[in-house]
């Protein structure tokens, strides 16, 4: 089932779905590989711990990791070919070639995390190019990055269709994320973050559209100095909105402790009326709490 991303290409047939991951799989990761197996004839995930986008070696080097755990789990969700590239198959030599998205990339985790989403996009059009699927699951959780990738399929023509999924949170509202088994006794503070993100959700139910207002509700859950930012953005180029007006989403980064978490609504007003998406819910603690 492990396989290299040329021996991956060999195996495809019909309809081929790719979800990228970075693996130290959580059931956010498994509703874009449910989703992928149920619509398509062959699925494959990568598991790729990508250098490029850490700006921080130190966060690169207690990146949580268990492979024999994330086989077991995509298997069992439907995935036919696990593709685990080695460095020397990915970057054989450190690339020369980045993928910058103008704008979209540069902003918010662009201006926190120098050159993070240059090397989001490049790894992801390195594995387009590579793998070649007809579609490709991304996760609402990183919302500038399902803006950024899928600018980079319309600008340089992939062939394959962007298919953003919704945002699993935890029991309590925590978005999950591989990082969170590194929160510890910080968990509880950094619930403040999708607490602010679900508070700014109930305002703008209740029919606040102001950007300034929706961004306070969150600056009032969250502590000044864990809080990187919170910004209204118009949804496909991530550029500051002034209202919540059309598609746009409420993004917020916050860091605790060592560990920082991100985290999104999506608030779409238009003519059909309005929406509040906040993701889904787990019923249940996640599963990488069993393994810690
Ligand atoms: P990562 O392993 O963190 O690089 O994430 C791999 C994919 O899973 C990306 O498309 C993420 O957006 C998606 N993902 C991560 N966390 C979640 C979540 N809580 N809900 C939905 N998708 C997620």
């Amino acid at each position: 089932m492990v396989t290299t991303t040329a021996e991956a290409r060999g195996q495809a047939r019909g309809v081929v779905g790719l979800v990228p991951t970075m693996g130290f799989l959580h059931e956010g990761h498994l509703s874009l590989m449910e989703r992928s197996a149920a619509e398509c004839d062959l699925t494959m995930a990568t598991l790729y711990v990508n250098p490029l986008q850490f700006d921080d070696p130190a966060d690169l080097a207690r990146y949580p990791a268990d492979h024999d755990r994330d086989l077991a789990l995509a298997e069992a969700c439907g995935v036919d070919l696990m593709v685990v590239p080695g460095p020397e198959e990915m970057f054989p030599s450190p690339p020369l070639t980045g993928v910058t998205v103008a704008g979209i990339g540069e902003r918010l985790e662009g201006e926190f995390r120098p050159g993070h989403m240059t090397g989001v996009a490049t790894v992801v059009t390195r594995l387009l190019a590579a793998l070649q699927p007809d579609r490709a699951y991304f996760g609402r959780k990183d919302a500038q990055q399902l803006a950024v990738v899928t600018r980079v399929v319309r600008d340089l023509g992939f062939p394959v269709e962007v298919v953003g999924c919704p945002l699993v949170r935890e029991v309590d509202g925590l978005a999950l994320s591989s990082r969170n088994v590194l929160l510890g006794r910080r968990r509880s503070k950094a619930l403040a973050l999708s607490r602010g993100l679900m508070g700014a959700a109930d305002r703008f139910d209740q029919g606040e559209r102001r950007a300034t207002a929706l961004e306070a509700a969150v600056r009032s859950a969250v502590p000044d100095d864990a809080l990187e930012y919170a910004r209204l953005c118009e949804a496909s180029t991530m550029t500051g909105a002034t209202m919540a007006e059309g598609e746009t989403v409420l993004v917020a980064a916050a860091r605790f402790g060592p560990v920082r978490i991100i985290d999104n609504v999506c608030l779409v007003a238009d003519r059909r009326g309005a929406s509040a998406d906040r993701g889904v819910r787990l019923g249940h603690p996640s599963l990488i709490y069993g393994s810690e």
